[in-house]
């Protein structure tokens, strides 16, 4: 360990046992893996030094941000290598806003962002519950979604730039913002949602917004996604946000009883043009409208305390939703939740049904992962989803890229790939 001290500074490479542990479960407690050290890097330097280290020591590396993801790929998987996990979240500069512009260093977290924006008038579009612990690059990396997305997009729809360290040192680096730019491959795309297997991102330019008008939170029951749909599309280009929780879910987080209803419908909409039933609860003010999203939000909090054993993260084409809740109902105990105008559900399950539910979004013409990514879980089910061809072309890229296989073994790709 002594090479990485001396790239990082001693205090910077943790090898104590107790201090490690943190780094090396994830945020759902399922999934864990044993790493050698921690290192956290200050700046793009010493990420490039890192990963010289790794190189030449036989080492694998784990990039981690603020390991809040939800399948696994932040922590290592055991391929034989000793690991270590490269922590981005010294990783802080620059922080800043040019125009309508944020150029951010990758361990600056979503929140901070999100803050940074506002003290501009302006807007970060990707909101999430992690948003005080996941990092920027993180968010990033898996292309994260979240509440925002039926009105901004996904992260990749805010990526401008990207700078990001290879695993040969060869450091990439386009930050200029141009609104036109179509010379080349687009790396930046490329390295939205490659999970850590392609290179470390060091820091991102995003986009940023004007406010949207101001919008009430409203709540109330439907029995089916349909229905929900339909609300969510009388907003029009008002609408900011529309989750859906199941009933049993919705009261277990303390959500107020809606009636005899499938569904709680969440909406958030522009407060001159929301188009509301009579029965709604309307929140204007903003404690109540945080109580509101709150009976949303510590969705994943409360399946975790009643034993949810596996979590997915899925995307159906709209007109498939009710079919497939109706069927994964009937045959697996779970509760469901999520971004319903995306056909973006959650579905926590408290058996073991995972394939057999992935199996079903295939089926349907959906994606086994909407915003979450591969990570560790989704390795066998991306192959059913993709197609062995598209596996390959995804492989020929790692390969190129990282031929020793160094960055985030196990993620996206079986470990024995
Ligand atoms: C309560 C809760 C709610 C959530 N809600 C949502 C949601 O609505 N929508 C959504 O999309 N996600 C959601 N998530 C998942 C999670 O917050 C996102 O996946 C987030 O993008 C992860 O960011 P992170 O910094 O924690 O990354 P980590 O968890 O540390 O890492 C995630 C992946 O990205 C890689 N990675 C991290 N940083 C970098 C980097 N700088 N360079 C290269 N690779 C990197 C890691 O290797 C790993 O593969 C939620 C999580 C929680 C706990």
């Amino acid at each position: 360990m002594n090479g990485l001290a001396d790239v990082v500074g001693v205090e910077h490479v943790i090898t104590d046992p107790g201090l490690r542990e943190g780094y090396q479960t994830d945020w759902t407690g399922r999934f864990s893996g044993e790493c050698e050290a921690v290192v956290r890097p200050a700046d793009t330097a010493e990420v490039a030094g890192v990963l010289a280290w790794a190189r030449e020591n036989g080492r694998a590396v784990h990039v981690q941000g603020g390991n809040t993801g939800l399948v696994g790929g932040s922590v290592p998987s055991a391929d034989g290598r000793p690991v270590v996990i490269l922590s981005t979240v010294r990783l802080r500069n620059p922080a800043k806003v040019v125009g309508h512009s944020a150029i951010v260093g990758a361990g600056v977290t979503l929140g901070e962002v999100q803050r940074l924006a506002a003290d501009h008038g302006l807007v970060y579009g990707v909101d999430l519950a992690a948003r005080d612990s996941a990092t920027i690059g993180g968010t990033v990396a898996t292309n994260a979604g979240g509440i925002r997305v039926c009105h901004y997009g996904m992260t990749r729809s805010q990526v401008e730039g990207i700078e990001a360290v290879l695993v040969d040192g060869t450091v990439i680096r386009r930050m200029g913002g141009l609104a036109k730019d179509n010379t080349g491959f687009d790396l930046a795309g490329l390295l939205t949602g490659s999970e850590g297997t392609l290179g470390v991102i060091t820091a991102v330019r995003v986009k940023l917004h004007d406010p949207a008008d101001e919008s009430v939170v409203a709540v109330f029951g439907v029995d089916t996604l349909a229905e929900a749909l339909e609300h969510a599309h009388a907003q029009g280009p008002g609408l900011q946000a529309a989750e859906v929780v199941d009933r049993a879910a919705w009261l277990a987080a303390g959500g107020p009883d809606l009636g005899d209803h499938t569904w709680a419908l969440l909406l958030e909409s522009s407060m001159e043009t929301a188009e509301l039933p009579d029965e709604a609860l309307v929140a204007t003010e903003g404690p109540d409208r945080a109580r509101l999203w709150h009976f949303r939000e510590s969705q994943a909090e409360v399946a975790g305390q009643a034993g949810v054993k596996q979590k997915v993260d899925v995307s159906l084409p709209l007109d498939k939703l009710d079919e497939f809740t109706t069927g994964v109902w009937a045959a697996h105990p779970c509760s469901i939740f999520g971004h319903v105008a995306d056909g973006s559900l959650h579905v926590e399950l408290f058996d073991l049904g995972e394939d057999d539910v992935l199996d079903r979004v295939v089926e349907l013409g959906g994606a086994v992962s909407a915003e979450h990514g591969v990570g560790r879980v989704k390795t066998r089910a991306v192959v059913n989803d993709r197609g062995e061809a598209t596996i390959a072309a995804m492989r020929a890229l790692k390969g190129a890229w990282d031929p020793d296989g160094v960055l985030n073994p196990g993620v996206v790709f079986d470990a024995e790939h």
